[in-house]
C-alpha cells in the first residue's frame, strides 16, 4: 500500500478562503479583524513562523502587527504590553510566539492574555474548558490535526486513536478532541512500555513527540491514518517529522508530510480563530448597541 498524502497546504488554502469571506463580511460592518504577535528575542525559527503567520493574515485581509522585544527585556515590559493589547478594541487576537528566553516564566506570559483574545487557545481558561467542550478557542495545532483527519476521510467515531505525546498544547488537547468525536483514545509518552505495540493498534495515529523519525513503518497498522505533528530541524536535512515518512507511507492509508502537512494548517487555524474572535466582538458590540437603543426608547 502507498499512502495518500494529506495535503496540508491545500487544506490551509481552503480554511483561508473561508476566512476571507468572513473577514470581508466583517469589513462591510466596519470591522477589520486584528492579530497582535508578541515575539521576544531573535530565534530564527520563531521569526520564520511569525513571518508565515503575518503572510497568512495578509492573504485574508486580517490586520496583523508585530510587537518585538529584545531577548534581555524584562517580563514586566512584556506583561505591560499584553495588558495594553487586552484593552485595545482594534486587536481581537493576541499570540505569544514561543519559546520565550530562559529568564521568562512562559506561563506567566501566556496566562496574561485575555481568554477572549487567546486565539492560540493556550490560557488555562481555554485549555481547561476543552474538557467540557466549552473552550472559547481550540488550540490551533490540535484543530489542524482534526481538520486533516477529516480531510483524509477517516471515520473518527468508533476508531482507536493513539496519540504519541501528552503536552498541554498538542497531545492532551488532541486526545480530548478525538474523545469528543467518539474515538477511543490511548495517549503515549516517554514512560509508555513498548511504544510500537501500542501504536500498531491505532486506526488513527497522531505523533507529537518532538523526536525525529520516532515512528517507523513496523510500528504502524496497515491502513492507518497518520498525522505527523513533529517539526525537527536536523542538520544537513532541514525539517524532519516525528514519523519516518519513507517506511510509513508503504503501510499507512494516508499520511501528512513534513513540511506541508500539519504546519501550514495550524497557521490557517490561527487566522480562523482571529476571525472568530472578531465576529464575537462584533456580536457583543451589536448586542450592547441594541440594549442601549431599547433603554433609550424606554426612557
Ligand atoms: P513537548 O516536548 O512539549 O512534548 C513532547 C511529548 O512527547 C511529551 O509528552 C513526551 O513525553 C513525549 N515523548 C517524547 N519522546 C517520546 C518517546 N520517545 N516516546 C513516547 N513519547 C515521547 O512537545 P510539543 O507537544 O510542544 O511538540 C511536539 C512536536 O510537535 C515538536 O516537534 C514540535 O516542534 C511540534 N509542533 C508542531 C506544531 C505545528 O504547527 N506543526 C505546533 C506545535 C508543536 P513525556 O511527557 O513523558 O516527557
Amino acid at each position: 500500500m502507498t499512502a495518500k498524502i494529506i495535503d496540508g497546504n491545500a487544506a490551509a488554502r481552503a480554511v483561508r478562503e473561508g476566512c476571507k469571506k468572513r473577514a470581508d463580511a466583517l469589513k462591510e460592518r466596519g470591522i477589520t479583524p486584528g492579530l497582535a504577535v508578541i515575539i521576544v528575542g531573535d530565534n530564527p525559527a520563531s521569526r520564520a513562523y511569525v513571518r508565515n503567520k503575518v503572510k497568512a493574515c495578509a492573504e485574508v485581509g486580517v490586520h496583523s502587527e508585530m510587537h518585538e522585544f529584545e531577548s534581555g527585556c524584562s517580563e514586566a515590559a512584556v506583561l505591560e504590553e499584553i495588558e495594553r493589547l487586552n484593552r485595545d478594541p482594534g486587536i481581537h487576537g493576541i499570540l505569544i510566539q514561543l519559546p520565550l528566553p530562559g529568564h521568562f516564566h512562559p506561563e506567566r506570559i501566556t496566562q496574561a492574555v485575555d481568554p477572549e483574545k487567546d486565539v492560540d487557545g493556550f490560557t488555562w481558561r481555554n485549555l481547561g474548558a476543552l474538557v467540557s467542550g466549552h473552550a472559547l478557542f481550540e488550540p490551533c495545532t490540535p484543530r489542524a490535526v482534526m481538520a486533516l483527519i477529516d480531510e483524509a476521510g477517516a471515520a473518527i467515531e468508533g476508531s482507536h486513536a493513539v496519540v504519541v505525546g501528552r503536552s498541554a498544547i498538542v497531545g492532551k488537547p488532541v486526545a480530548l478532541m478525538l474523545t469528543a468525536r467518539n474515538a477511543t483514545v490511548t495517549v503515549c509518552h516517554t514512560k509508555t512500555r513498548d511504544l510500537g505495540r501500542v501504536t500498531r493498534l491505532a486506526d488513527i495515529l497522531v505523533v507529537a513527540a518532538g523526536r525525529p523519525e520516532l515512528i517507523t513503518g513496523d510500528m504502524v497498522k496497515p491502513g492507518a491514518v497518520v498525522l505527523d505533528v513533529g517539526i525537527n530541524r536536523v542538520p544537513g536535512r532541514g525539517l524532519v517529522g516525528d514519523v519516518h515518512f519513507a517506511s510509513v507511507r508503504d503501510v499507512a492509508a494516508a499520511i501528512t508530510p513534513v513540511p506541508g502537512g500539519v504546519g501550514p494548517t495550524t497557521i490557517a487555524m490561527l487566522v480562523a480563530n482571529t476571525v472568530l474572535a472578531a465576529e464575537r466582538q462584533a456580536a457583543r458590540t451589536a448586542d450592547q448597541d441594541a440594549r442601549r437603543g431599547s433603554a433609550l426608547a424606554g426612557s
